[in-house]
């Protein structure tokens, strides 16, 4: 936990410096007040992507995207809040306290950071002897030039040697002054009764990066063999503090950027399969080595897009035995589709013998749907084999039934009925059953896990979900909401006094907005708009508040985007200046400006409140519950006062 003082500093400091956090990703270009590229999220041959320093946010008019430094780097890192806050730190050196660190906490923070230290440090152990060593040249840099792969792969993934000495990483660490223990954590070496020594040995290293491009394990493939022994081909680090395979896929640090961009992720299994895409400009591309797809594996996906592609190679044998694997990503809501390389070919073979282009039209031409091609290569199959058939219907049938979505479900058994020449009406009841009998056995699950867990846990499940209505009001609050953003500290008016003695009280555009808006008690159908006034209400506004800082830098992500969101969309702006006869300055006119737009929502509002309570009256009367049509007219009759109320204030103009 970051405590709450520091996030606002980071905050402050990097929305004040934005140019300079998203000139690290993006190339920037003045352009009067603000600064131009070419947006990093989607694909673009003119800049439309702005960065506004004075304000410090930015805004792509191409893909809509926008907020403020963090929002930036959390889209385009696809780092979590606090992980953006300490890449953020550590960028502008602002020391982070952590909050309420107990000693145990914070040794365990200090065992992982050593941790990553040791595997850095091995990966640049193994990078060395790969390049510079007599024996890392001839086994491993020679091997790796015959399966043609190329400097600048062999750079971006970070790939080294380890050499055949037994303790050739030990040594070397020692004089280094790294801790042996952390070695042995990290699984670098191993320690057994008699033996201690480099677990890596004559291997080819192919280090696997975190999400944020730490190293926290290896992958070796064995280039010198002993005859005497039988070595397996690959050997990878063993699960610890910092590396757990189920959760992690290689190569997903090079490729999460272009998995977003390109709203698409090729799913491969080996280490080289995932270089060799590289290589041919395809680098959207993961593998989950060495262990069967898993749940958490998928969910690390789907954080950057919602498609995936699995890629075969030509053997079905093979293909049969990882067919239950893509139930999860279907499970998971995922659409996945299938692509088949040639018979006796795999992604590194064949992407060697395309060219780019061709590799990519391949791709195009061939990827499948995953539930027709699961129904076609069983259907072959079961050729003319009843009972072959029924099982290859339940076995299609379990797929379809872990689908999430329930219109994505009836195309596939549409699609199916039509393969597999049965009707649909049975696929669905055999649907319903799988789904009754997944239910019965989620619901037992969970009654065995409520009497397991303990009392305190069960309060964290209460948390809010957010509404997801339709707000009719939506822009007319946006409007309203804009002008609380970027000027609610400036004195719209001075309030005469009550005494001839007295003081002028001055009313600034925010406590205006607020009041006003209270005072038919209505609130909005958006809970981030209500979010806003109430926390606006709430903020201490001491001296160098400004209404544009406390939103756009506020800690909570939601209101720091929509902020951005509203502010940064400067074509709301011209359409208002439009509308009260274009004039340039703003802030000179929000005196006229603002208590237009707030009073023009009341009164929307108002309308909008006696709609509904028409309606309603008009159901009761259908229903003949007579006893409630007075209130509701009442209701309404009050409703009618405040609506020629507000409309006088808006000097008796009548707005549709
Ligand atoms: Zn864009």
């Amino acid at each position: 936990m970051i405590d709450h003082n520091t996030v606002e500093r980071i905050m402050e400091l990097a929305n004040g410096q934005i140019v300079d956090v998203v000139s690290d990703f993006v190339e920037l270009r003045r352009r009067g007040v603000n600064y131009l590229g070419r947006c990093p999220f989607h694909d673009e041959k003119t800049p439309s992507f702005t960065v506004s320093p004075s304000k410090g946010i930015f805004k792509c008019f191409g893909c809509g995207k926008g907020g403020n430094a963090v929002n930036f780097v959390m889209e385009h890192e696809q780092f979590t809040f606090v992980e953006a806050i300490k890449y953020l730190g550590e960028k502008f050196h602002i020391h982070i306290e952590e909050e309420e660190e107990t000693p145990e906490m914070r040794e365990k923070k200090n065992e992982r950071e050593s941790m990553l230290l040791v595997t850095q440090f091995a990966a640049n152990f193994f990078i060395d002897n790969l390049l510079n060593t007599d024996e890392g040249k001839s086994v491993g840099l020679s091997y790796l030039r015959q399966r043609q792969i190329r400097d600048d792969m062999i750079a971006r993934f970070q790939l080294g040697y380890s050499p055949q000495k037994k303790d050739a990483l030990i040594q070397e660490a020692k004089k280094k002054g790294y801790k042996e223990t952390f070695l042995e954590k990290t699984g670098l070496i191993t320690v057994k009764e008699n033996f201690k020594g480099d677990r890596f040995r004559g291997r080819i290293m192919f280090p696997i990066h975190s999400l944020a491009g730490k190293v926290i394990g290896f992958g070796g493939r064995i280039m010198v063999t002993d005859p005497e022994k039988k070595y397996a081909k690959y050997q990878n680090s063993p699960e610890s503090e910092i590396y757990h395979k189920s959760k992690v896929l290689y190569g997903i640090f090079q490729a999460k950027q272009e998995i977003s961009k390109q709203d698409k992720c090729f799913l491969v299994e080996g280490y080289t399969d995932v270089i060799s895409f590289h290589q041919s400009g395809i680098s959207n591309v993961v593998a989950s080595s060495g262990t069967a797809l898993t749940v958490d594996q998928v969910k690390l996906i789907s954080r950057f897009t919602k498609n995936v592609t699995v890629i075969y190679d030509g053997d079905p044998a093979g293909i049969k035995a990882s067919l239950r694997g893509i139930d999860i990503i279907l499970a998971e809501g995922l659409n996945v589709k299938v692509l088949l390389l040639p018979e006796g070919e795999d992604p590194d073979s064949y992407s060697k013998k395309l060219s780019s282009e061709d590799l990519k039209k391949y791709i195009l031409d061939n990827e499948t749907d995953f539930i027709k091609f699961k129904t076609k290569l069983l259907l072959d199959d079961a050729q003319g084999d009843p009972v072959k058939k029924a099982t290859l219907i339940q076995d299609i049938v379990r797929s379809i039934a872990v689908i999430p979505e329930p219109i994505t479900q009836s195309v596939y058994v549409k699609e199916c009925s039509r393969m597999m020449d049965i009707s649909e009406q049975i696929l669905l009841k055999e649907i319903n059953n799988i789904k009754n009998k997944r239910l019965h056995d989620a619901e037992q699950k969970a009654r065995r896990e409520r009497m397991l867990r303990s009392k305190d846990s069960a309060t964290q499940q209460n948390i809010p979900q957010q509404k997801n209505t339709k707000n009719p009001l939506n822009y007319d609050e946006r409007v309203v909401l804009r002008y609380l953003m970027l000027y609610g500290e400036i004195v719209l008016y001075k309030e005469e006094p009550e005494d001839e003695d007295g003081e002028e009280t001055p009313v600034t555009v925010g406590e205006y907005i607020i009041s006003e808006l209270k005072k038919d008690n209505i609130t909005s159908d958006n809970h981030l708009h209500n979010l806003v006034l109430e926390l606006y209400e709430k903020a201490e506004k001491g001296e160098g508040f400004t209404a544009l800082k406390f939103f756009v830098n506020n800690s909570n992500v939601e209101i720091s985007e929509l902020a951005s969101d509203i502010i940064g969309k400067e074509y709301e702006l011209s359409k208002i200046h439009a509308r009260f006869g274009g004039v340039p300055q703003e802030i000179e006119l929000l005196i006229e400006h603002v208590p237009k737009v707030v009073t023009e929502l009341r009164l929307k509002k108002t309308k909008l409140t006696i709609q509904e309570l028409r309606l309603k009256l008009k159901k009761v009367q259908e229903e003949g519950r007579h006893e409630e049509l007075v209130p509701i007219m009442e209701e309404i009759r009050k409703w009618d006062r405040i609506k020629s109320h507000i409309s006088k204030e808006l000097g008796g103009r009548t707005i549709v």
